[in-house]
Formats: C-alpha cells, structure tokens, sequence
C-alpha cells in the first residue's frame, strides 16, 4: 500500500461520492493481542481511501478535510457498514469473530441521529452487538459533556462497548475519565514515548493502576518494541496493539490471523470490593469524593505488591498532605517511592501490617515514624498512625485504601510522659530534680521524696496548689499563673512548662507538667517536675 499522490482538498471533495459508491474508501483492521496469552482480544478498523490514479490516502491527510467538509460522518458510517458486511460474511461461512473496534469522530456526535444509523447498519447484517465497539476521543467532549453523555448514554443502552480513544493525550485526562463512563480506555504509546522508566513512568503505571481500580481494561495503542510491551505489562496493561505485533492487515490478511488465532475477551485488570462504586469516586459531586477530601481526614489509595513488595499511590486527597505536614502536590508525592520515607525497621512493622489486612480482610491499624528531609526545613521525623483496608485486588497486587493520623505531638508526650513519670519514680536519686503527682479529680497532690525531705511537705497535699502558696514554697508573683495552669490541666492542656524561682531561696527551676488523661481523653493524672535551672556560663 504506497501512496503515491496525495490529493488536495477539491480533489477529495470532489471524488467523495465516488469513493463511498465504490469502496475506495474501505477498512484495514490491526489485531489487538494479549501479550501475556497471544490470544486475540479484538481489532480497530482504520480508514484508507484508495483513489483509482492517486493512490492509496492515510487518514491524517484525508479525515481533516473530510471532517471540515462535514462529509466524515458518512465515511464512518461506511466504515461501520463494511466491517458489519466483513462480520456478517464470517458469521455466514461459520468463522468465529472477534469484537472488531469503529473509529467515531467528534463531528460524529453532533449528528443527533448518528446512533439511531449505525444500529439499522447493525440489524441490517443482524450482528450481535458485542462484536463492534465504538472509539470517541476525549476531544469528544470539547464544547461540553451534555452532548458526548447523552451518545454515550444511548450507546450503553443498546448494548455497545465505548472505548476511550487517545487516552492521556489532553492534560484533562483523569477529569475526563470519571465524567465519561467508558468501557475501555486506550493509550497510545507516542504520548508516552521516552517517559518508560522515570516520572512519566509512574506517572502512566498510576494511570493504568487508576484505571485498573475502576475497573476498566486498558490496551495500550502503538506499541513498537518489547520493551515497551513488556513495560505496559509490568504495570498491569497486558493488552497490546502496535507494530510490534501487526501493521494494520487488509481484509483477506486479516481474516487469516482471526482465524489463526485463539480467541479471548477483555478483562478489566483488578477485581473490586463489591462495595465500592469506583465510579462515583471520581465524581467531583458524589458523596465519595466528598468523603475523601472532607470528612474522612487524610486518606490515600495505593497499590502494594506482595511479590517485589512494591508501594504505588495513586491518589491522595487534600488532607493527607496537610496531615504529613508535606510541602509536595499530590502530584509529586505520587511520584515518589513511598518507602524512601520509611527506615527498615518501619518498613517492615508496615509490610506486617499490610499483609495481615491482606490475610483477615479487615481494617489493621500500624504507627510508624517516618523521616521526611526537605530543601526549606530540613530533616523531620514524624510518627504516621495509619489505618489500613484492602479495597481491591489483582494477582499479586492488592489495592489498599489507608487513612492517615499525624500522630507525632501525642507520641512526643507520651515520651514526655513516661520521662516525667521515670522522674516523679526516682527523683531521689537526681541531685536537683523535685517532683510531683497531681490527680485532676480530687486536687490531691503528691510529692517526691526529695520533696517531703527538703521542703517539709507532707506526702498528700490536698487543694493544691493552695497550701504551697500560702506556705511560700510558691512565689506570690507566679501564684495566679500557677493557679491557672491547674485550670488548664483541668481542661485537658497536655503540657505546660516556664521557669519559676522557687524554694526559700527562690532559685530559678525549670517547671514542667505533662497530662496525662484516660482512653476516652479526659484529664487524669498530671506530672510535675522542677529542674534546678543551673547557668552554663
Ligand atoms: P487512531 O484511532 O489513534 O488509530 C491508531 C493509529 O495508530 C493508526 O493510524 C494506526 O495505523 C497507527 N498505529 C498502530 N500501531 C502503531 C505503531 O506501533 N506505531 C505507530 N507509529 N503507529 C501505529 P492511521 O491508520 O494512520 O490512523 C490515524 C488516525 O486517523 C486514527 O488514529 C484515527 O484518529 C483516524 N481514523 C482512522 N480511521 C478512522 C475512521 O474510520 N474514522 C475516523 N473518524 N477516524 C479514523
Ligand atoms: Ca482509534
Ligand atoms: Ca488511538
């Protein structure tokens, strides 16, 4: 098929009719393969024209013209008609086919009656409807969704598959994906071509893990070499239409391999829990998504491995990166290896984690300190609370949903905590350490040995801080402030420190006092303690 002359715009216009009348604009077909199996899935019928002196015309040169001349919804109807006659004359001679794919161009669409023509063209030949499938571009829904929705909807209900042609060509991709309910999604190498590997790599394995979780198969279009095939592969897209497997093969070239070929359908890539609607997930008006940016507090979607025991996100919502105290988009976190973040011990209390989830199919709850080192701020080590549920799963890889806490400013008191209870326990081995234990309840308080021993208290003070200051243990000066921090105890302040001069001598301590409250967060039991403050110089 060499083109010998490419015809200009009159030209085309002007043997149009012809060209339909005579089949000078006709069908190839490009077989789409399974390259795990080698088995068939289906194939994408692509317009030629061959003009009797010019030659044989590619799309990209004709389909403009025919597009602008609004002659291109009668060429794709054309092309529908010839593979429902190439369909029919299979059918007739008893050959088992394959779901053969349409192309349907925006212009298509603004033809209010162009479904209503293809399925007379259907019934005409008496196809059964799983054997044609319909590819719309995203550029289908430029000028608004109304239009695009309402074909699509009419398609659904007659029973066609719809896929997505072009997918991640236009930077509105992912929006596209929950506003256009498609069957299957296509994306096309070229768009991709020289990202496999680096960001872009992950950038398309999240897309086809997104994919994946909403349940949609994905074939990956213009695949020209192994690496490229086996690449889509290792992120879950085992379906394949390129070069690499077949050019696009004219009618009788095809037939050959249809019938050469094992036969298999399409499959999305991940089974789902059944409760999940991940549709309206990516709804930006459904209660979902609602959920996920607003209430649920922060949350990511990831896919773990259990073979190579690789993480991937794919999606983060608002708070997890306010809850991480990150300065990255979601965008660059999804881009970044999420056990960079995680020392090996870490690493290893969350993997147990993820696969008892796995293995009881239950919420698991794991804290783990992870280190985060930034340009602006330096390294900082926070303490991750995150609860855990498998939602998904494919092979060896499992889709967690995870909620996330910032758990660091209670692990840091707690640490505190147990300090300042170690202290009050053998403040009296500690030459300049007093300490105390005050119980919110009652007001009692009770003082350390080297309290009782060095400034006469007795071993239970009741209405403290009362009688400390009357007996000017307390200064004056500092009483209300004292008094107040008892009040702020009293309403669940964790932790209150300053420096106080105390003792007859009013010598500067350093006073602190961490809170400590019962499993439903109420105030129980605070610890006091004054470190003589001594002066370094
Ligand atoms: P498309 O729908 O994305 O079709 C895929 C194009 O990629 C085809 O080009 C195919 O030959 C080419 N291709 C497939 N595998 C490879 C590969 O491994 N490497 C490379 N470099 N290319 C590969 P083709 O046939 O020239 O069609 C171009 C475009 O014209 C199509 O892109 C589609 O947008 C349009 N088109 C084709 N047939 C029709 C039709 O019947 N109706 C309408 N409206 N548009 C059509
Ligand atoms: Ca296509
Ligand atoms: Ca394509």
């Amino acid at each position: 098929m060499e083109e010998l002359q490419k015809m200009n715009e009159p030209e085309l216009v002007g043997c149009f009719e012809d060209a339909l009348q005579f089949d000078h604009i006709y069908a190839v077909y490009q077989p789409q393969i399974n390259h795990s199996t080698g088995r068939m899935v289906g194939a994408e019928a692509l317009m030629r024209w061959k003009h009797p002196i010019y030659g044989v015309q590619m799309p990209g040169d004709f389909i403009p013209v025919l597009e602008k001349n609004n002659l291109i919804y009668r060429a794709d109807l054309h092309i529908f008609e010839t593979v429902c006659k190439f369909q029919r004359k299979c059918l007739d001679q008893g050959i088992s086919i394959i779901p053969i794919s349409v192309n349907m161009s925006r212009y298509d669409i603004y033809n209010t009656n162009y479904v209503e023509e293809i399925e007379a063209i259907r019934m005409k030949y008496d196809i059964p409807v799983q054997y044609l499938r319909l590819e719309i571009t995203e550029s289908s829904a430029i000028g608004g969704l109304e239009l695009i929705t309402r074909v699509l909807r009419q398609l659904h209900d007659r029973g066609y598959t719809v896929e997505m042609d072009d997918f991640g060509s236009g930077y509105s991709s992912l929006n596209i994906l929950k506003d256009l309910d498609v069957d299957v999604i296509k994306l096309d190498m070229a768009f991709l071509a020289g990202k496999i590997g680096g960001r872009g790599g992950t950038i398309l394995s999240s897309i086809v893990q997104m994919t994946k979780w909403l349940g949609t198969p994905v074939i990956a279009e213009g695949v020209e070499t192994m690496e490229q095939a086996d690449y889509m592969k290792s992120t879950g897209c085992n379906y394949i239409q390129g070069y690499l497997y077949y050019k696009p093969l004219s009618e009788e070239e095809f037939l050959v391999k249809m019938m050469q070929l094992d036969h298999e359908p399409l499959t999305p890539g991940m089974h789902l829990v059944k409760t999940l609607d991940a549709g309206k997930f990516w709804d930006p008006n459904s209660m979902e998504t609602l959920i996920f940016n607003n209430f649920v507090g922060g949350a990511a979607i990831f896919t773990y491995d259990v073979e190579n025991h690789a993480l991937d996100i794919l999606r983060v919502n608002r708070k997890y990166v306010k809850e991480l105290g990150m300065n990255m988009s979601e965008h660059e976190i999804i881009g970044k290896d999420p056990w960079a973040f995680h020392d090996e011990k870490s690493r290893e209390k969350y993997e147990k984690a993820l696969k008892r989830a796995i293995e009881f199919k239950d919420e698991e709850m794991v804290e783990t300190w992870r280190t985060f080192v930034s340009d602006c701020c330096g390294e900082d080590r926070i303490c991750i609370r995150t609860y855990l549920r498998v939602i998904g799963d494919a092979g060896t890889q499992y889709l967690f949903y995870s909620m996330v806490q910032n758990v660091t400013a209670e692990k840091k008191r707690d640490i505190q905590l147990a300090e300042d209870e170690a202290r009050y326990k053998f403040a009296f081995e500690q030459a300049n350490v007093y300490a105390w234990e005050y119980t919110i309840a009652t007001k009692e308080m009770r003082p350390c040995f080297r309290c009782m021993r060095d400034l006469g208290l007795p071993p239970l003070i009741k209405n403290y801080p009362e009688p400390v200051i009357e007996n000017g243990v307390f200064p004056l000066d500092y009483a209300d402030m004292y008094r107040d921090w008892h009040k702020q105890l009293e309403q669940g302040v964790d932790y209150l420190e300053a420096i106080i001069p105390l003792t007859v001598g009013r010598v500067p301590f350093h006073v602190r006092y961490t809170l400590e409250k019962d499993e439903n967060g109420r105030p129980l039991k605070a610890y006091g303690s004054a470190t003589l403050v001594i002066d370094e110089k």
